[in-house]
Order: C-alpha cells, then sequence, then structure tokens
C-alpha cells in the first residue's frame, strides 16, 4: 500500500488563529491597522524591546533594511552565494554591488575568513544568512564589523527562534530582517518583520514602507523620499499573532524531529552512504530544516525523483547564486566559490515542519537509505 504525500514542509495554522483571521474579515478593515499594531508591540517584545516594523515580504525587509543602512550606488556589499536569491538580488535592487564570500564546508553559511578577504574600501555591509537556522559565529561577525566600520543587515530569514550563546536571535545586533513566508517556522502566509536600532530608523523604514508618507496630523501628508508598497495586512498580522503564541512549542518540536532523524540516520550512516548530515546543534538552530548533502554517486535529480517515488517530498535550498543567468551576466563564473558550487548542486531538504510525526521522520530516513543503498 503506497503511503500518503509526505511534503518537505507545511504550515500548520490552529483553529483560533482561523478564527481570528474571520473576526478581521467580519470587522470592516482588512488592510493595515490594530492588529499590525498589536504584532508589531508583540514583536518589539519579544525582541527584547528594540524596535521593529512589519513589512509584506521578507525580500522587501531585506531591501529596505538596506535602504535604512544607506546602502546604495557605489557600495559593495558581501553576501553568501548558498541562500534564496532573494538575499542577492534585494543588493542589486537599491543600486549596490552583490559581492560573494565562500561558505563554511560543515555549516554552509558564509566563512568569515573569506568574508574578511572580500573586503575592499567599497565595502559597506556584510548581509549573513542562517542557513536552515544555524547562526554563524555571531561575536566573530560584530568584531568585524567594527573593525572595519561596516553595517550588518541579518538576513534571519530562517532563524525565527534561533539563538546565540543564550541571546535569541534579533535581540542584539544590528539591523535584522524575518520572513513570515509560508514555509518558515512562524508564517503569515506571506510577510517579514525588521529589527531595528532606533526611532530614526524605525520613522525612515516606515516611509520606505509606505510611498515616502510623512503624515502631518491634520494638516496633510508630505513626501520627502521614494518608498514603495510594502505594508503588511491586518489579516496576515492576526496570523502571526496566533502563530507567535506557539513559537516556543514550535521550535521544541522542530528540535525533536532533528534529534529524531540524527537517531533514525543512526552512527555510521555518513561512513556507509558518503552523505553528509548537518551539524547536530540542539542549542542554537531553530531547525527550520533538515538538510543532507548528497554523495558523489548520485545525481539531485536522480535523488529527488527517487524520493517522489516513494511519496516523499524533497526541496532543494539552494543552487549558487553567482551561477544564475543575471549573475553570470554581471562577471560571476563556475569556479570562483568552489565549495558553494559543490554543495550548491548536492544539498536536500528532508521533510521538516510543526505536525510530522516520528514515523514520519523515520520513513525518510528510511526512503533516503533505500535510495542511497
Ligand atoms: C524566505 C527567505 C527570504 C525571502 O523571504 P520572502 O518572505 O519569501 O520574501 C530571503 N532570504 C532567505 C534566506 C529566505 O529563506
Amino acid at each position: 500500500m503506497t503511503q500518503p504525500f509526505l511534503p518537505f514542509s507545511k504550515p500548520t495554522i490552529d483553529e483560533a488563529t482561523i478564527a481570528a483571521v474571520a473576526d478581521v474579515l467580519r470587522s470592516g478593515w482588512i488592510t493595515s491597522g490594530p492588529k499590525v499594531q498589536a504584532f508589531e508591540t508583540m514583536l518589539s517584545e519579544y525582541f527584547g524591546g528594540r524596535p521593529v516594523r512589519t513589512f509584506n515580504s521578507g525580500t522587501c525587509t531585506m531591501e529596505i533594511a538596506l535602504r535604512v543602512a544607506g546602502i546604495g550606488p557605489g557600495d559593495e556589499v558581501i553576501t553568501t552565494p548558498i541562500s534564496w536569491v532573494a538575499t542577492a538580488n534585494v543588493i542589486i535592487e537599491v543600486g549596490a554591488t552583490p559581492v560573494f564570500a565562500d561558505i563554511d564546508p560543515v555549516t554552509h553559511n558564509i566563512d568569515l575568513d573569506q568574508v574578511e578577504a572580500a573586503i575592499t574600501p567599497r565595502t559597506k555591509a556584510i548581509i549573513p544568512v542562517y542557513l536552515s537556522g544555524l547562526p554563524i559565529d555571531m561575536d566573530r561577525l560584530y568584531a568585524l564589523a567594527a573593525k572595519h566600520n561596516l553595517r550588518i543587515v541579518e538576513d534571519a530569514a530562517q532563524a525565527i527562534g534561533s539563538s546565540w550563546k543564550g541571546k535569541r536571535i534579533g535581540t542584539f545586533g544590528d539591523l535584522v530582517s524575518f520572513s513570515f513566508q509560508a514555509n518558515k517556522n512562524v508564517t503569515t502566509s506571506e510577510g517579514g518583520c525588521l529589527v531595528l536600532n532606533n526611532a530614526d530608523e524605525t520613522r525612515l523604514a516606515e516611509k520606505y514602507r509606505l510611498q515616502g508618507v510623512t503624515r502631518n496630523g491634520f494638516d496633510g501628508i508630505d513626501v520627502d523620499v521614494l518608498g514603495g508598497k510594502f505594508n503588511m495586512t491586518d489579516i496576515a498580522a492576526t496570523i502571526g499573532l496566533g502563530q507567535f503564541a506557539r513559537i516556543e512549542a514550535i521550535t521544541a518540536k522542530r528540535r525533536a524531529l532533528a534529534k529524531h532523524y540524527f537517531a533514525a540516520f543512526g552512527t555510521g550512516f555518513e561512513a556507509r552512504s558518503g552523505a553528509q548530515l548537518p551539524v547536530a546543534d540542539f542549542e542554537h538552530s531553530n531547525w527550520h530544516m533538515f538538510q543532507i548533502v548528497l554523495p558523489q554517486r548520485i545525481t539531485r535529480a536522480d535523488f529527488m525523483e527517487k524520493m517522489m517515488a516513494k511519496n516523499i517530498g524533497i526541496g532543494y535550498h539552494y543552487p549558487a547564486i553567482h551561477l544564475f543567468t543575471l549573475y553570470r551576466e554581471r562577471g560571476f563564473k563556475e569556479g570562483m566559490f568552489p565549495i558553494a558550487e559543490r554543495v550548491g548542486r548536492r544539498i536536500v531538504t528532508l521533510p521538516m515542519f510543526t505536525a510530522m510525526t516520528e514515523n514520519d521522520v523515520e520513513r525518510a530516513v528510511d526512503a533516503v537509505k533505500s535510495v542511497l543503498q
């Protein structure tokens, strides 16, 4: 008997949240309003009292963070080639130049030695990404930023609920951007939020969020910067409020599932199969994804097809950004970032979502073992 399809990711929205969204839909106010305000207040508390603003995607949150940091034409921004392409696209979007630094072969996050080597007099910022929710060495990152006078725009899209040495990601550091896209650990269907440093930055972020508008009470409005249309709706904020009520349980459940993955693979799996398991971290990571790097003897496409035949969904996060046509046209080519290129061809994402059971984990692991045999 074939078993039901096991997706690699699936959101869980509880009935209380669905009822709260229905209330918003009936209320007569469905765009940005009291729910967005309540969500931002809740997020600010969650991030240790720092100012937080919400937006309608993680991508525009990153773009606005770069604008708030004053990044633009002539500036270089260093980031990782192994991320969702949004991470690098936003650098181009604000008119700056993306510079890549190769990744660490164990964590698959940006290698800070490579970052340091890539710094030039034009470097203005670094965008670190915490792939699958595993942070980089945050002490070293901020020491590097201080030494070279650089802004940090953290692409913490996957790291909601992650921490560094007991401190939650977002409660410290420079500008920290999160995504609430449907596959992230907590979702608003689409959305994002930015943790800022002070009232000036917050006001600027609000302007970029809505056409550059400043309101002068009943005197009307003025527009003094070029903003866009990036505000979150009360519908989305209501989903977010419902999700955050469960965030500790969500993170705990994912860590437990990850532990179960390691137990199911068992010791010796890497040696036997030639595949690479993720870093076994149960302290810092929120386990946004459980990713393995495939051995040479099977192609990713072949692996994905064989897993699909067993009714198991596999994700591909991510192909190396610098090898996309848009980036090749900007001068990047094969051979520039060899670790990212190897990992980018062979990394796959196994199923991981809050509603998953230990039995699902075992089914996924059995399938991987049989496909890699
Ligand atoms: C999801 C994600 C984004 C983009 O977020 P959206 O909400 O989809 O715009 C950016 N960077 C990383 C690392 C992500 O995982």
